[in-house]
């Protein structure tokens, strides 16, 4: 009796074991959206692409997070002007690519505020590519300093479609997730597709801002503010040239201007709540 007893409890104890043995191996396997990209991406040369399926790359674009600026809620501007800047191209799949280093999602939307059908993401890549080689070229140390917290911080890049409530345009934001455990750099669509205003010495630009002037600094002193990102910006026009911008915001000494005058309000350091 006694015995019988005793093999009941181990039995007992044996399915706890096995429990706990799963929830474990569960947590384990749990990736999340990022593991599953940095997966993808960590196998492919710098001009090859692979596939994401439609709902990784809404998580991954934090299509259901609310993501709230400084100053001014410029991502709001969409329901004012009655866009969906959700609205899904037919795909169901959105291509990503890692280059230099660098990981960047394909949007799986309509571009907006400027509207197109078309699935733009060659021409987004394209030039994200020739920007990046602009600042590997002129600021190396600089280049290699956003690959490093890049990697280390989990970072990526994704092309989205700002509305700006104040009728300017939001080039670009950096949005740290310290919870999860990585971040954004969100670039505009609206950037990308007008060549003709912005060269990709101006993409460039705000790429520095983002990640050299706001990434880099907040996981390096664990804060960021707009004076810091405009110097970075300023460097890299002095460096370059100011006359390679067609856009007269990035030479240097509009930069300088802008630094001295503190306009710092505006800035594009954004953060996320959790949805
Ligand atoms: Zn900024």
């Amino acid at each position: 009796m006694k015995q019988a007893y005793h093999q009941k409890i181990m039995s007992y104890l044996y399915v706890i074991a096995i429990f706990f043995a799963t929830t474990h191996s569960y947590e384990a396997l749990a990736l999340d959206q990022i593991d599953i990209l940095n997966k993808k991406l960590s196998n492919l040369k710098n001009s090859d692409t692979t596939l994401l399926d439609r709902t990784s790359v809404r998580d991954l674009y934090l299509e259901n997070v609310h993501i709230k600026s400084h100053g001014v809620d410029f991502l709001n501007g969409c329901k004012a002007m009655k866009i969906n800047k959700h609205a899904l191209l037919s795909t169901n799949t959105s291509p990503a690519i890692r280059y230099k280093g660098i990981s960047i999602v394909g949007s799986p939307y309509y571009s907006a505020p400027i509207k197109t059908n078309k699935d733009n993401n060659t021409l987004y890549f394209k030039r994200l590519k020739s920007a990046l080689d602009i600042i590997e070229q002129h600021k190396p140390r600089s280049f290699a300093a956003i690959v490093k917290t890049m990697t280390q911080h989990r970072g990526y890049m994704i092309i989205d479609n700002f509305c700006p409530s104040s009728g300017g345009l939001a080039f670009a934001a950096f949005v740290p997730r310290t919870k999860q455990n990585n971040f954004v750099v969100m670039v505009s669509s609206t950037l990308l597709l007008l060549p003709d205003m912005f060269s990709d010495y101006d993409v460039a630009s705000q790429l520095v801002h983002e990640m050299e002037g706001h990434a880099v600094d907040f996981y390096g002193r664990g804060t960021t503010d707009e004076a810091h990102a405009f110097t970075k910006q300023a460097q890299f026009a002095t460096a370059v040239g100011g006359d390679k911008f067609i856009d007269v915001n990035n030479r240097p000494t509009n930069l300088e201007m802008r630094i001295k005058m503190k306009l710092s309000s505006k800035g594009t350091y954004v953060e996320s709540k959790q949805n």
